[in-house]
Parts: structure tokens; sequence; C-alpha cells
């Protein structure tokens, strides 16, 4: 990215970020080891588990920057549970149905959530996929105009054998026409951005900056919102399934437990650092009221 953001719109005291919201494609249940995490091995209480938990959200996050509209993230595909088709047959498509059961109504897709909230599906600029499973990638099909950023790790990772068995859809994502933008991660010396030192700014102002935060996927990575008016917001995907959790040093059941860890704690002490910053993952019940009372718009 050359362009920085003086060149592409007169700065405001209120800076680039006109605003934040998040919309949920409708709701998601799993079992209680994904968030809280156990002793066992994933495969055994995937298989084995009867507990499922109560419905959470299925989250993407829209961000509407002064250069266009910016998603992170964007929710599960309607069309996964309306479409047999959709998911692989066999054990693949059994354990699929093992890790989460959706309810996703026609009026909880990406496209209507956005109409609702007055933007059309061909306004979004850019999509920044958090990863590449199946709850993040929905949107794919129904964002023609839009450019998808996707951490160069994650699609390595999904260009590996047998990427369905490892939760990467690729017929969903590695869509014919869907343009994306696979980035790595830069240097940086920002003390701003510490103890991060790699990190990819995402409209070359500063306001959006992704910083790699893997282990739940090779490529994961969270997203930093700075606004001068109001408190920094850190979109961690599924990094953890509840802020408290993370703040609590829990890991989650699923993904690479030593990465989960390291980024986990980095992103503990990058709390510690910045108080008011605000830790929003994709399926966490709280994140929606407290990315509300950020904003200031209270209860
Ligand atoms: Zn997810």
């Amino acid at each position: 990215m050359t362009a920085t953001f003086a060149e592409v719109t007169p700065s405001t005291a209120a800076g680039p970020i006109r605003s934040v919201s998040v919309v949920s494609t409708g709701t998601t249940q799993i079992h209680p080891q994904q968030p809280f995490g156990s002793r066992i091995p994933m495969y055994a209480w995937l298989v084995g588990s009867r507990r499922w938990t109560p419905p959470r959200p299925v989250n993407a996050y829209v961000i509407e920057h002064t250069g266009g509209l910016v998603l992170f993230d964007t929710g599960q595909d309607r069309a996964s549970v309306t479409d047999p088709d959709y998911f692989p047959e066999g054990l693949t498509g059994f354990l699929y149905d093992r890790l989460a059961r959706f309810q996703i109504g026609p009026q909880d897709t990406l496209i209507a959530k956005l109409a609702a909230a007055g933007h059309r599906a061909t306004g979004v600029h850019l999509a920044i996929l958090s990863h590449l499973h199946e709850d993040h990638i929905g949107g794919i099909p129904y964002l023609p105009e839009t450019e998808f950023i996707v951490a160069d790790a994650e699609w390595r990772a999904m260009e590996q054998p047998l990427p369905e068995l490892r939760g990467f859809l690729r017929r969903h994502i590695d869509r014919p026409g869907a343009r994306f933008r696979r980035i790595g991660f830069s240097p940086t010396e920002d003390p701003a951005l510490a103890p991060f030192t790699s990190a990819y700014d995402v409209m070359g102002d500063g306001s959006l900056v992704l910083l790699p935060t893997p282990g739940h996927t090779p490529g994961s990575m969270s997203l930093l919102v700075r606004r001068p008016d109001r408190a920094p917001l850190l979109l961690v995907g599924d990094l953890t399934y509840e802020a408290e959790l993370l703040e609590a040093g829990r890991i989650p059941g699923v993904g690479e437990k030593a990465g989960l860890r390291r980024a986990s704690a980095m992103v503990r002490e990058f709390t510690e650092l910045h108080p008011r910053l605000v830790v929003l993952p994709a399926h966490d019940p709280g994140a929606a009221e407290r990315l509300r009372r950020s904003n200031g718009e209270g209860r």
C-alpha cells in the first residue's frame, strides 16, 4: 500500500474512521470444550460431546472509513443450512456437523444485515478475513466488487492437502472471480504497537492495523482500529471466544496450543499497555454491547 491517507481524502479531527458497528449472520452453538478448553484431545470431544453452548453470535464487523467500507470477517453462508451439498460428504461432512450448529434465517444473511444498516454489497471496498474457517468466509460469493484481505500464511495453509479436513472449505473460498490480496506483515518499531513487532497497515493511515495472532489457524490475524476520539478496538477473530477468557489466560479447545498461548499473552500485554482497549472476538456474546458502549451509545 503506497497511497497515504492524506492523498485519499482530507483529514479531520475525528480521523478517518466514521463508525464501527457489528452484525451477526445468525447464531451458532458449539461444544463448550471449544471456547472453554478441554484436557481431552479435540477429536474426542468433537465426536463424543453431547453438550452445546447457548447460541452465540457469528460476528462481522462493519467499519466506515473515509476511504471506503471495510468488513472484518463475513459470517456464515446461509447456504450452509439450506443447501445439502454445501459440506463435503463422508467423515469430513460428519465432523463439520459435529463442530457447530448454525441458525441462519433469511434476514440473517450478511447482505440482509448490511442492507438493514444502509449498506449495499457492491459498496464494500475491502473485507478482511481474520482466518478462512466457514463462519468467517460466508460472504465471499455475495461481495463481487470486494477485495478480500487474507494472511499469506493462511492461504498457504489452505493450499496444503486435505484442506476440508482442516477446516478450510476451499471451493467456497477460492472461487472464480473472487479477488484476494494475500498479505505479509512488515517489521515495525512503532512503540504504540508493542509488544507486536510486525504489522500491516491496511489503509496506509494507521487507523486500521493488522497484527499477526496465529494459533487458532496458522494465519489468524487481529485488527487494531484506532480512533482519536474513542477507545481503540482490537478485533481478534477466534483467538478467544470471550474477552474475559483471554484476560483470565484461558486457551480455547481448538487450534495450536503453543501459538494460542503466545498470541494471547501478546494481546494481554497489549491490553495492559492500552487500558481503554476494547477486545472484540467473533463469537463473544458480550461483544456487541461493549462495542456500542465504546461508541458512546450507552445501553
Ligand atoms: Zn469462528
